[in-house]
């Protein structure tokens, strides 16, 4: 009996260490994202890398809806987010080299894909239907 409790008290801590080491693992990626989100949109310029269109970063989205007339519904399209050149279920990392910023719109659509295409592909692809103005909702094409 007190050899089973033991053995359950050293399962629990072994659990607790499991747990904080994944949790702090956890939080440097997420860190380490955002400092290279950022970083990768500093250096496009808050531009996204698919679209081409500017996108605002942290807390800056009423700021971004008022100079560019867009709804603080449509806003949310336009925020900044980190995209993994190389998938991270394909072993990509989120070293600054692998991480590109782009809008959400175009995040969220390329996953949403049934064939993920690579992200050279998908950017053709959406400089293609922006030139067909087939990429932006309707209500905003006329706003970039
Ligand atoms: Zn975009």
């Amino acid at each position: 009996m007190r050899l089973e409790a033991s053995s359950a008290a050293s399962s629990l801590r072994l659990m607790r260490v499991f747990l904080n080491t994944y949790k702090g693992e956890l939080h440097m990626c997420s860190r380490t994202i955002k400092k290279n989100r950022l970083k990768s949109a500093q250096q496009q310029r808050f531009r996204c890398y698919y679209c081409g269109h500017p996108m605002w970063h942290q807390n800056n989205h009423e700021n971004f809806a008022r100079k560019y007339r867009v709804s603080l519904k449509q806003v949310r399209w336009f925020q900044c987010t980190a995209e993994h050149i190389q998938a991270r279920c394909d072993g990509g990392n989120n070293q600054s080299s692998n991480i590109v910023a782009a809008c959400r719109l175009c995040n969220e659509r390329r996953h949403r894909r049934p064939d993920p295409l690579d992200p050279e592909a998908y950017r053709a692809l959406v400089t293609k239907r922006i030139s067909r103005g087939k990429w932006l909702p309707n209500a905003l094409v006329d706003q970039f």
